[in-house]
């Protein structure tokens, strides 16, 4: 793809844990072959449930976590296999905004400190251009320069959201990781959030990957969505293929429980919950709560099948 910003091939992320009063180790297997392509300047949205495996992808795409397997090209250098120094470098290019403002920021630190902090470390700029860069950036995200010399606690949740938003932005990266960005504010102030990002989006041409399990916020705010289930990507396409044309049973079960997508529609209802992934089913991941399962499911695996250039599902149906 020529304009890819971001290619992630064959990625396997495993966990050893305890088991707990049963003794011994488990492995846990968190993200299981993921292969996914970012285009530069577009949003890209991971959907799945709690547990699927989309924050520890975005963890492991910024090298907070370790692979066993794969490759994570972020223009054409393999992050994997970079030395510390470069690691560094890139890390300038690609930051993220977790999800709890409150949690996010030092509160011993005035505002104008927590934006220098990344800037003293990654650059060798005065202090006069880091003053601009801040003030700058500031602006950028709707803060008043007067906020700079307050600290964390003198905010609302919205604002200190754009507080982190404007840290991660003071590096000028191309590529940001956006983990539930909004979940964590009232709903009153969500909307002001989204409309930032989806401005900063399209002024700038800045590339997100945005993780959410909230399908409103992903059909207002992403260009494409892959929805994740026990650590693989097993539907994606453009927002209009997913919310209009769902494919995968496990899809069309995410959308039918979101009311304002959902409009007189009946909700499917899946069974059981989801499996551990330290004990993964064999055949289709997703066999043993989907309706549509056929005998084949349970021990053969789907390949992926193309339905358009743009959208992919992994499913027997669609063979
Ligand atoms: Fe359901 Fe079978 Fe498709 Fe898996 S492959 S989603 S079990 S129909």
């Amino acid at each position: 793809m020529n304009n890819c910003l971001v290619e992630i091939r064959d990625l396997h992320v495993e966990y050893k844990t305890d088991k707990g009063v049963l003794g011994g180790t488990q492995i846990i297997h968190a993200v299981n072959g993921v292969n996914l392509e970012i285009k530069k300047g577009e949003i890209l949205a991971i959907a799945g449930e709690s547990g699927c495996g989309k924050s520890t992808l975005a963890k492991t795409i910024i090298r907070l976590e370790n692979p066993i397997k794969g490759e994570i090209i972020f223009k054409n250098n393999d992050l994997l296999k970079m030395t510390l120094k470069e690691l560094k470098d890139f890390r300038k290019n690609i930051q993220m905004i977790f999800q709890n403002p409150y949690a996010s920021l030092n509160p011993k630190m005035k505002i104008y400190d927590t934006l220098k902090e990344p800037l003293k470390i990654n650059t060798n700029l005065s202090d006069n251009e880091i003053k601009k860069i801040i003030e700058d950036t500031s602006c950028k995200v709707g803060l008043d320069k007067e906020c700079l010399s307050l600290y964390p606690h003198e905010f609302s949740g919205g604002q200190r959201q754009r507080i982190a938003i404007a840290r991660a932005l003071v590096l000028n990266p191309e590529f940001i990781l956006a983990d539930e960005p909004v979940s964590a504010l009232d709903v009153s102030i969500q909307a002001q959030i989204i409309n930032l990002l989806k401005d900063l989006n399209k002024e700038y041409n800045l590339t997100f990957l945005l993780i959410t399990h909230d399908m409103s916020v992903i059909k207002y705010l992403a260009d494409r969505v892959a929805i994740m289930y026990l650590g693989e990507i097993i539907e994606i396409g453009t927002v209009n293929e997913i919310f209009n044309s769902p494919k995968h049973p496990y899809t069309k079960a995410l959308l039918s429980a979101v009311p304002e997508i959902n409009k007189n529609k009946e909700k499917i209802l899946l069974q059981g919950e989801l499996p551990s992934p330290a004990n993964l089913p064999d055949g289709c991941k997703f066999h043993t709560r989907c309706p549509q399962a056929m005998m084949k499911c349970k021990n053969n695996i789907p390949e992926n099948i193309d339905l358009s250039t743009s959208h992919c599902v992994k499913c027997f149906l669609y063979n």
